[in-house]
């Protein structure tokens, strides 16, 4: 099955979704229609996402199962430092290596709501890199995924630190590096640069969001600063006060078309969807931009 350690290294496209553990049986019934509908696309992975503060647990499991057994494609589990200790990590990696899991998402796990920074549980980690650490020697044969943040993550000096600190996650095993989403390509483009002049090695793949509403993109950006050109913002406003939801669909789609078909010119190893759980707008993406898993070359 697939495996981070070498899934990038062919030269061969991945395409990979992001899907998150739904809080009701109505949400559980439609990731397993929206998961049916992806796997025409020959994912090379579906990873599932940890609940913050760790609320997901099991439910991050279940659902790599889910998407063993329904779709038939490899999974990656996301995990977080939040909340355990090293003997409590170990135990879950152990479930999910049983359960069929072999690549983990390895992350620190966000800073909690009302608290000003994060700080690790006794006996437990305070930055990603300890947790690739523990991996590596627990279960050597874990692909490992880790995070990157083309507009530098919220709480780095800088984005020369912040790149530091990604080396050094690739240093003690990362495999593949997966970024934070943005909707402006050079943005990417000179991160990944940098990442290369570090010797970053590891291969980078973009995290992209299909946009589908107005009044999401914006909540995005007022939460994290995305830059979002302000051509594409100004048109989903238009769309928006003229109260047409269609329209700001259409123009959504059209520029995550725009967006991933430029990144795939510039020979990016793979895409890593954001899909919300969503099918819709992220198979029109597919479409149109041809998106069959093996059909692609990198450069
Ligand atoms: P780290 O790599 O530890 O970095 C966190 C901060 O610490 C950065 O500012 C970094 O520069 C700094 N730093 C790193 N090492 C050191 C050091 N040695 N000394 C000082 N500073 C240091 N969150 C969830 O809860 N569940 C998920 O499923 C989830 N999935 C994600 C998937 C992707 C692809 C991405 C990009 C993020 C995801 N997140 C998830 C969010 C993530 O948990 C947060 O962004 C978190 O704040 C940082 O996690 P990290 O793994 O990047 O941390």
């Amino acid at each position: 099955s697939t495996n981070l350690s070498s899934l990038y290294t062919s030269g061969q496209f991945a395409l990979s979704i992001e899907i998150f553990p739904p809080k009701t049986a109505e949400g559980d019934a439609a990731l397993r229609q929206a998961l049916q509908e992806f796997s025409t696309y020959n994912p090379a992975f579906v990873s599932c996402t940890y609940g913050a503060g760790g609320s997901t647990r099991s439910r991050t499991l279940d659902w790599c199962r889910e998407i063993i057994d329904r779709v038939g494609v490899a999974p990656t589990a996301h995990f977080t430092c939040v909340g355990s200790n090293s003997d409590e990590l170990i135990e879950w990696l152990g479930q999910a290596w049983q359960l069929g899991v072999r690549n983990i998402m390895a992350l620190r796990g966000d800073v909690p709501q009302g608290e000003t920074e994060f700080k690790a549980v006794e006996g437990g980690f305070s930055h990603a890199r300890q947790l690739v650490e523990l991996i590596r020697k627990e279960f050597p044969e874990m692909g490992i995924g880790v995070a990157g943040y083309p507009e530098k993550h919220p709480e780095a000096a800088s984005l020369e630190t912040d790149i530091a600190f990604l080396k050094e996650k690739i240093t003690a095993g990362g495999h593949a590096v997966f970024t934070q989403l943005f909707y402006d390509n050079e943005t990417f483009y000179r991160y990944w640069e940098m990442c290369l002049k570090q010797g970053i090695d590891a291969p980078i793949i973009p995290g992209v969001m299909p946009i589908t509403e107005y009044s999401r993109v914006k909540r995005i950006v007022e939460i994290s600063g995305t830059k979002v050109p302000a051509e594409l913002l100004e048109q989903l406003e238009a769309a928006h006060l003229r109260d047409d939801k269609a329209a700001q669909l259409e123009i959504g789609i059209e520029y995550s078309v725009q967006q991933c078909q430029d990144l795939i010119d510039h020979g990016v190893p793979g895409l890593h969807f954001y899909v919300l759980n969503k099918a819709h707008a992220t198979s029109q993406i597919l479409q149109s931009l041809g998106l069959k898993n093996s059909e692609i070359t990198t450069g």
